[in-house]
């Protein structure tokens, strides 16, 4: 006996049909129309879409930062991914300077055990090279755990940082091995000098944290990243791309060199430095993070992106902190707020909201950006499609549901919300992850810790 989910709307990244979707244990072994009921388990579709459950490629759960922690574990963050549509998360392991790679990893392994709820993977953030060079050897022994992605960050010298001579030989490595580069790019070094000059001018509210990170920053380090890589070989991959200069880089870059690719985050289609960070309250923290939000002219070409092609993926950058004892540890200075903000929860309702209903999406592309995608770049065999033999992840999709986001309501385990009042149409009606029903109705009813590692594979982000 299987579940028989029956005459909804298969939605994958190629077209859509009305047919119905077979779920046996945890896979799915059939779609198709008129699929014989038998003695299944009925679950009617008929006013709803089918899709394969959202992957959310960028989450930061149970991670120390600025003398906190991350607000979200892996219990409470996937659960809230899970309530928004979510089946699958990637978070970051962080390789902490002077240990190795294994440390990080044993580190976020014992973090989420017996607490993940959904399938999850772990890209590796490299820090320092180690002794001889250690951290390089290493990266094969961690495709070999089924971590195909590193994570490099062009940021925050002296913490996470990594010079241009460490960053090549990584790529070196990554192209060695078809391991895919994932890049923090921002220009660290001439971003701290003008952090350093506000604060010496008192200038330290919230706001000041966007305005010290500008878009030429970013711009610069996307393009220096890309051309890094086009010169190992590598597949790269951009992460939290926020603006329209740097995304004429990636452009640019990606006419000649097609390993270059790139996300960006649910925040920077919808959020603005115009809009929420004026520089008028201290409220204005609950939006500092990095990159920084952006003037409202870069929305539209960030959506324009999505749609051509040029960006693959929306993520969240999930970094959750409370704004009642976190950020406030940043009242009177900038640059000691956390830096982070909540999404995992509302990535597939914010981005059906204003991308589908809107007409700037369709449902296939939502699918495509939010799914199959971020299955195909990060080598998640199992995941990302409705078709037999794949795991069980599905979504049912009520296009018509109104909800009003509210932090009161939520399941991400902040004080606040980013879309606080907004009321979207579109959300998750029931969700299953591998062949079982986890929410229903908005409720989480799964069992805790019963998520997996996902062993990926190493493809050059899809390119090989
Ligand atoms: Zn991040």
């Amino acid at each position: 006996m299987g579940t028989l989910i029956q005459n909804g709307i298969v939605v994958t990244a190629a077209g859509q049909q009305r047919a119905d979707v077979l779920i046996e244990d945890e896979l799915i072994v059939q779609v198709g129309a008129g699929i014989p009921a038998v003695e299944h388990q009925i679950v009617e579709a008929t006013d709803l879409l089918v899709m394969p459950g959202g992957i959310d490629v960028h989450t930061h759960l149970d991670m120390p930062f600025g003398g906190t922690v991350s607000a979200d574990d892996y219990r409470t963050g996937t659960i809230a991914a899970a309530v928004g549509g979510t089946t699958s998360v990637i978070d970051f392991a962080l390789q902490s300077r002077g240990h190795t790679l294994r440390e990080a990893l044993d580190t976020w392994l014992a973090k989420s055990k017996d607490k993940a709820c959904l399938d999850y993977s772990l890209h590796m953030a490299v820090t320092d090279l180690g002794t001889d060079g250690k951290s390089l050897s290493e990266m094969e022994e961690m495709v070999a755990e089924g971590i195909s992605s590193f994570k490099l960050f062009m940021a925050y010298p002296n913490v996470l940082m990594i010079d241009d001579g460490l960053m090549f030989q990584v790529m070196q490595k990554a192209a060695s091995i078809n391991a895919l580069c994932c890049i923090h790019a921002e220009n660290g070094s001439a971003i701290d000098v003008v952090v350093a000059q506000y604060i010496a001018e008192g200038r330290t509210a919230p706001h000041f944290h966007a305005h010290s990170r500008s878009a030429k920053a970013e711009a610069e380090a996307t393009h220096r990243a890309i051309a890094l890589a086009e010169m190992t070989g590598c597949a790269v991959y951009i992460v939290h791309l926020s603006n329209e200069e740097a995304l004429r880089e990636l452009r640019h870059a990606q006419a000649h060199y097609s390993r270059a690719l790139a996300e960006t985050c649910t925040q920077y289609l919808v959020l603005s430095i115009e809009d929420q960070m004026p520089g008028k309250s201290w409220e204005e923290a609950k939006f500092v993070f990095t990159p920084p939000l952006r003037e409202k002219r870069n929305q539209e070409p960030l959506w324009e992106a999505l749609t051509d092609g040029s960006l693959s993926v929306v993520s969240t950058d999930h970094c959750p902190f409370r704004f009642a004892d976190q950020k406030s540890l940043g009242k009177d200075d900038f640059t000691r707020i956390p830096n982070g903000g909540p999404g995992i929860e509302n990535r597939l309702q914010i981005l059906w909201h204003f991308g589908v209903n809107s007409g700037r999406l369709t449902p296939e592309k939502f699918v495509e950006l939010c799914c199959t995608n971020p299955a195909k770049i990060f080598g998640m065999t199992q995941k990302g499609e409705l078709k037999p033999g794949k795991d069980a992840d599905v979504l049912l999709w009520d296009p018509n549901a109104e909800y009003t986001i509210q932090a009161a309501t939520q399941c991400m385990a902040t004080d606040y919300n980013m879309f606080e009042g907004w009321t979207v149409r579109g959300n998750a009606s029931k969700v299953f992850s591998r062949g079982e029903l986890v929410v229903d109705k908005g409720k989480w009813i799964g069992q805790t810790g019963r998520g997996r590692f996902i062993k990926r594979v190493a493809n050059g982000g899809g390119t090989v």
